[in-house]
């Protein structure tokens, strides 16, 4: 069987279809590191963390930040369910900017609070930023 040319590539939310494109490769931020895949890659599941997600159609890539999920990795297809996920366009970076700030006091007055909850809300407010300014300077 011809090894395939394209991925297909869906990323989905709660709230909405975001992405569902015709790709030539896809960078997922998996749990264990950031997983490259093009076409004719070998099937697996992948944990999603908190990170940036890109995909490249011809010269063309794309970025979006995303937060917990799951992907499935087929060699024609890549499926992404995402609890958050943003294109770098959408974000705001006031808002993520306002995140990062309250996420770092928080940790930086110790005691009593959910120290994990707020190492999440900082990592989530630092990649926002991150994807972001790709919009900014088309890298
Ligand atoms: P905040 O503290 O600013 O609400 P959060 O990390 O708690 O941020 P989430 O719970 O991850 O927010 O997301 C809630 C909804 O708001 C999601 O639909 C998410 O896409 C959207 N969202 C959160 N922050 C931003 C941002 N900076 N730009 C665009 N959309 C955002």
């Amino acid at each position: 069987m011809a090894l395939p040319t394209h991925l297909q590539l869906e990323i989905v939310t709660p709230d909405r279809a975001l992405v569902r494109e015709e790709v030539d490769e896809v960078q997922l931020p998996g749990a264990e590191g950031y997983l490259g895949v093009l076409p004719g890659h070998t099937p697996l599941l992948v944990t999603l963390a908190v990170g940036e997600l890109w995909y490249r159609i011809g010269q063309e890539t794309h970025y979006l930040a995303i937060a917990d999920g799951f992907g499935e990795v087929l060699p024609d297809r890549v499926t992404v369910l995402a609890q958050v996920a943003e294109r770098a366009e959408d974000i705001d970076v006031g808002r993520a900017e306002a995140a990062r700030k309250r996420a770092e006091e928080r940790l930086n007055r110790a005691a009593d609070i959910d120290t994990e909850r707020a190492r999440v809300a900082l990592l989530k407010s630092i990649i926002r930023s991150q994807v972001a300014s790709r919009a900014r300077t088309r890298v």
